[in-house]
Parts: structure tokens; C-alpha cells; sequence
């Protein structure tokens, strides 16, 4: 097909309103084509050259085009300027100033096949370095002087990323869905789905029709799109409609992270299926070295652990860090840990269609959980009282919740789609508490790398009235200046114990005990039950104190307080019950 027609297509398609109408355009342009066109035509028509998850972008600037159209249509600077400032539009400049040369021209040059300029736009979007820009300057010329006016339209828009003729990925599919399964679009859109590549589903159809669509895997290196949950208000309604029996996983509160690993390398897809390999480099060498698989598509979620408590940090502080420092400096300040939750495809096999309790099986035989990877904790629940124990695990391990998933053996990883398979159900909470509260120190942890020399983290207690006792309920690391930080030892040293203090109730060994005697203001998000810290243990739940969840320094040492005038475990338990109210 010569570029021009495909033009012409586009002209019809931009003048349509009807989305039917543009569907028909689409099939009788693909129609047309010829096999080995039809990728390259899927691309082009939603402006790209390739899959989105390539990472690469033409976006050629505006100075370079317009001198590329000056040059292929023979016209100066000034008029191209001109022109462009009256219509805010390079292509409809191009057009123009082409219509007015074509009208000159006696002969006609050999106009371009799609095909060719297909070839010359992917060598644009390689071409970098030294010279880049020149070469680009004259391929593009080139390209504009052999096309039509209006082929030279299109052909502006392409490279500065700005074509946008409403059409989206779904509306090729049903095109193709028209033109080879009668309009129905279940297997070639869920062909779509397990690769993310339209130009390569439809290459394939139009080589081997719709029977390639049923034989189409899941391939390394091309993003499948992901398997997406419900949500339901409560633990009855989970369980009711996943059938009195499930699958509960801890719920982290990351970056969905596809890994794939194909012969050795590893490579990460965000949620969004852009290309997040740069950005985790940590996480790279782990799956490396903790996933056994020579080509595998596994999927998890990222989580930024505090180094000072070994606590999970809630995703925007990861994030918000990662910009404050780059890449390299956030790895040692905040190590990060992959819980994975899936795997759909291992060494040429293609799991998306198994039950997710085999699914599961063959993750655990792959993962080593000695280093940085983990599976994500998960179990097996028939009844309320486990479900709501789990979950109360879960939010006091730094979970956002849990994720419920189907166990019958309809649980096939249903890519891009969102279903009851999984549920999510998470308690939404408020993300602050509305009152700060005082807290005793009564211990700290020895920092490490940029803490060093001082306290990573301290441990600080409520006061329990009734049992005299100061019981622990959080590890405080963050929400202090560099200055603060240090200043620390010296004025913590005059608190300073060998031994835990006989009236310190504490699961958790530090590395420094102190005598209750300076108290510290600090803002939490919420209070949460836990297995490891010991203010009201037992009182609303067996085995769990209540804790502080994310806990910062407001920056206010409460001087005025003694350590028994700071917030009672009492008043934690009337704190976390009225959060409760305010949560059902
Ligand atoms: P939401 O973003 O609230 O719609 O919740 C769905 C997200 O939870 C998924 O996209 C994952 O990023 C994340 N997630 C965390 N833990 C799990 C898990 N165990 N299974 C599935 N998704 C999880």
C-alpha cells in the first residue's frame, strides 16, 4: 500500500463521527493491506511505530520539522513560520506548501509505500548521538518530498507525536473482530490481552487467520495486561460470594510490578505496562538471583522497607523519596522487597489458563525466600473468625488490607480484565489520626549507612495506669531533621540503661534500653492490633496490642509532660475504637 492511500484512509476516518463508521474505514484499510503491512498499519494509525510498552516515542520538535517541510517543498523559513503561526498546525502547513510545489512540479517522484516510510521512521527513532539530528533532518525531508500533500500531513503529525485520529487499540480490535471472527472479539481480544501488541495480533491474524489467535502465548518481554479485582464492604460478603472457602494474600501497599525473565535478564512493567526496569535496579538482581527460571512472566508487588524499623513503608514515601534522592541513592537509603503473587507463564509454558491454587504451587517452586524476593503470606480461610484475624495481620504488618481470590478450578488469571476471581477488601482510613499523641522513649536502635553513629529508630511506649508500666506501641524513624537526628545520643544519654527497665513491658529488644523519661510528640495514621507491641495486650483482641501505624516525629518534645503524663494504653483502646465507628 503506498503511504498516500493509507493517507486518504485517515482523511475518512478524521471526518467521520460515527464509531461505527470509523470501525468500517479501519476494516476496509486492513483489508487492503498486505500481510506483511498490517503491523506496521496498526501502529501507524494510532500514531506509534511500536507497542506502547517499547518505551520509544518519535516526538520529533517543531524547529526540526519545520525545517525538514522548508526544505522538502522548497519554501523559506519565514513563510513556513508564517504559516504555522496562522494554522498552529505543522501538518496543515506542510500540506500546503506542498499542494503549491506539486502544482509546479512536471514530473511526479515515485511515491513512497508505507512499508518505506516505515522503515525510514524507525531508523528516526533509533538514530542519537553526534549528527542525529541532521540525519533525521534529511530522511525526513526526504520522505515529505516524494509524498502527496495530504500523505505529507499525516506524515508531520506521525513524527511529532500528535496524529490523533480517535483511534484506540479497542477499536482496531473490533475492526479485526469484523474482518476475521464475525464481529466477535473474545479470542483475538484476549490474544491482545496476554501480549499487549496490536500490530503483532494482527500480523498474525492476517497470516494464519483466527486459528492463530487460539494458539497465541504469553511471550516474555511483551507486558501481559493485568488481572484486575473487585471490591465488596465487608468479610461475610467476600466469603459468600467466593464460596464459604478462599485464598486471603496480604494486600501490600506497592508498585504492581510484572516481572519477566528471558534467557537470564530481567525485565519490569508497571501496572500501566510502561517499561519501570531503570527504576529498580534492586529489584532486577533479585529476581535474578531468587527466581528459578530460565524464561518466566511473574507478578508482585514492589514495597519500600524502612531500614531503620525492617517496617513496610506506605508506597508514596518510597516514591516520594525515590524523587527527592534518584535511583542510586534511594536503593541504599530505602531497600525495597518484591512480594510476588502470581506467575503466568514459566519456561514455555503458558499458565494463564490454570486454576490459581496450581498457579500458586509452581511460584513456590521457583522462589527462593532467602533474599529480597518473597511470596506474598497467604492463607487458606473457611470461616469469619479467620478471615478477620488475618486481615488484622495483615494491617499490622504494613498491609493495606487483603486480596481474596477464587480457589474452584474456574480461577484462571483473567488478564486484562476485572472480575470476581479477586476481591479486595481494605479498610479505608483516614490518613492521619486527628490527635497526635505523647509517647515515653524507651529504647532506640543503632542506625545504619546514613545513620550511622546515631539512632535508626527509637521505641517509644504509652503509660498503662493500671499496671504502672510503660507498654510499647511503635517504632519512630521518620519526621526528624538531619539535625535532630544526630543530637539524639547526647540527649537521650542522661535516660540512658544497661538492662530493660523493670517497668518497660516490650516484646521487642533494642539495641539501647532507656529509662521513661523523655516524651515525644508524634503523629500517626491510624491504630492498628499487633502481635509485637504489648499497650492493652489482650484487651481487644488475644495476643495483640494495639500500635501506631507509620508513625512520625511532629518535631515537639513535650518537655512539660513526665513520661506517666503520656497518652495511657486507655486511651489508645477508646482511639481505636472510635476509629472503628467511624470506618463502619
Ligand atoms: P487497587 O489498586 O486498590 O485496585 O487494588 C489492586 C492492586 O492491589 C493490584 O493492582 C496490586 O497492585 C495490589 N496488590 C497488592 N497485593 C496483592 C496481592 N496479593 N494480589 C493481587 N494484587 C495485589
Amino acid at each position: 500500500m503506498l503511504y498516500s492511500e493509507l493517507a486518504d484512509y485517515y482523511s475518512r476516518i478524521e471526518s467521520t463521527t460515527k464509531r461505527l463508521e470509523m470501525t468500517s474505514i479501519l476494516v476496509e484499510m486492513l483489508k487492503k493491506a498486505d500481510k506483511n503491512e498490517v503491523a506496521a498499519i496498526s501502529y501507524l494509525t494510532l500514531g506509534k511505530l511500536y507497542p506502547d510498552f517499547s518505551g520509544i516515542e518519535m516526538g520529533l520538535g517543531e524547529k526540526l520539522v519545520a525545517k525538514a517541510i522548508s526544505r522538502a517543498a522548497g519554501s523559506k523559513p519565514k513563510e513556513i513560520d508564517d504559516l504555522y503561526e496562522k494554522a498552529g498546525d505543522l501538518g496543515l502547513v506542510a500540506e500546503e506548501v506542498l499542494k503549491r510545489k506539486s502544482a509546479q512540479l512536471l514530473f511526479q517522484p515515485k511515491p513512497p509505500t508505507v512499508l518505506e516510510i516505515y522503515s525510514i521512521l524507525d531508523k528516526i527513532s533509533r538514530s542519537s548521538g553526534g549528527g542525529a539530528q541532521d540525519e533525521k533532518l534529511a530522511w525526513l525531508s526526504g520522505l515529505l518530498s516524494g509524498l502527496t500533500p495530504n500523505g505529507a500531513k499525516y506524515l508531520v503529525r506521525t513524527v511529532m507525536g500528535k496524529l490523533r485520529l480517535g483511534v484506540a487499540d479497542m477499536t482496531i480490535l473490533d475492526a479485526l473482530a469484523d474482518l476475521y471472527a464475525d464481529g466477535d472479539r473474545t479470542l483475538i481480544e484476549r490474544a491482545y490481552n496476554l501480549t499487549s501488541d496490536i500490530g503483532m495480533v494482527a500480523e498474525a491474524l492476517a497470516r494464519e487467520g483466527l486459528e492463530a489467535m487460539k494458539n497465541l502465548k504469553p511471550t516474555p518481554g511483551k507486558p501481559i495486561r493485568p488481572m484486575l479485582a473487585e471490591r465488596l464492604q465487608s468479610p461475610e460478603e467476600v466469603m459468600e460470594k467466593l464460596g464459604g472457602t478462599l485464598a486471603l494474600e496480604y494486600k501490600y501497599d506497592g508498585e504492581r510490578c510484572q516481572a519477566h525473565i528471558i534467557k537470564g535478564e530481567v525485565v519490569l512493567f508497571s501496572r500501566r505496562l510502561e517499561n519501570i526496569t531503570p527504576q529498580f535496579p534492586d529489584v532486577i538482581d533479585a529476581v535474578a538471583k531468587y527466581v528459578r527460571a530460565k524464561a518466566a512472566i511473574v507478578e508482585g508487588e514492589i514495597v519500600g522497607v524502612d531500614p531503620n524499623t525492617g517496617e513496610l513503608m506506605p508506597f508514596q514515601q518510597l516514591m516520594h523519596r525515590r524523587r527527592k534522592y534518584g535511583v542510586e541513592e534511594a536503593l541504599e537509603e530505602i531497600p525495597t522487597n518484591i512480594f510476588l503473587f502470581d506467575v503466568m507463564y514459566l519456561d514455555g509454558e503458558d499458565l494463564t489458563n490454570v486454576p490459581y491454587l496450581d498457579r500458586r504451587k509452581r511460584l513456590e517452586e521457583i522462589v527462593d525466600c532467602s533474599g529480597s524476593v518473597k511470596l506474598a503470606t497467604r492463607s487458606i480461610i473457611s470461616n469469619i473468625q479467620s478471615f478477620e484475624k488475618f486481615f488484622e495481620e495483615a494491617i499490622s504488618d504494613g498491609c493495606e488490607g487483603v486480596m481474596a481470590k477464587d480457589i474452584t478450578t474456574a480461577s484462571v488469571y483473567q488478564a486484562g480484565a476485572r472480575g470476581w476471581l479477586w476481591i479486595k477488601y481494605k479498610r479505608d482510613y483516614k490518613s492521619e489520626l486527628a490527635d497526635t499523641v505523647d509517647l515515653a522513649i524507651v529504647g532506640a536502635f543503632n542506625g545504619r549507612g546514613k545513620r550511622a553513629g546515631t539512632y535508626g529508630a527509637l521505641l517509644l511506649a504509652a503509660y498503662d495506669k493500671a499496671s504502672d508500666e510503660f507498654c510499647t506501641v511503635c517504632k519512630l524513624g521518620s519526621g526528624f531533621s538531619d539535625e535532630e537526628l544526630f543530637s539524639l545520643p547526647k540527649k537521650l544519654s542522661d535516660a540512658l540503661v544497661k538492662e530493660k527497665p523493670a517497668r518497660v513491658n516490650s516484646l521487642i529488644k533494642p539495641d539501647i534500653w532507656f529509662e521513661p523519661k523523655y516524651v515525644i510528640e508524634v503523629k500517626g495514621a491510624e491504630i492498628t492490633l499487633s502481635p509485637v507491641h504489648t499497650a492493652a495486650f489482650g484487651k481487644i483482641k488475644d495476643a495483640a496490642g494495639l500500635a501506631i501505624r507509620f508513625p512520625r516525629a511532629t518535631g515537639k518534645w513535650r518537655t512539660d509532660k513526665s513520661p506517666e503524663d503520656s497518652t495511657t494504653t486507655q486511651e489508645l483502646v477508646e482511639m481505636y475504637q472510635s476509629q472503628l465507628k467511624k470506618i463502619t
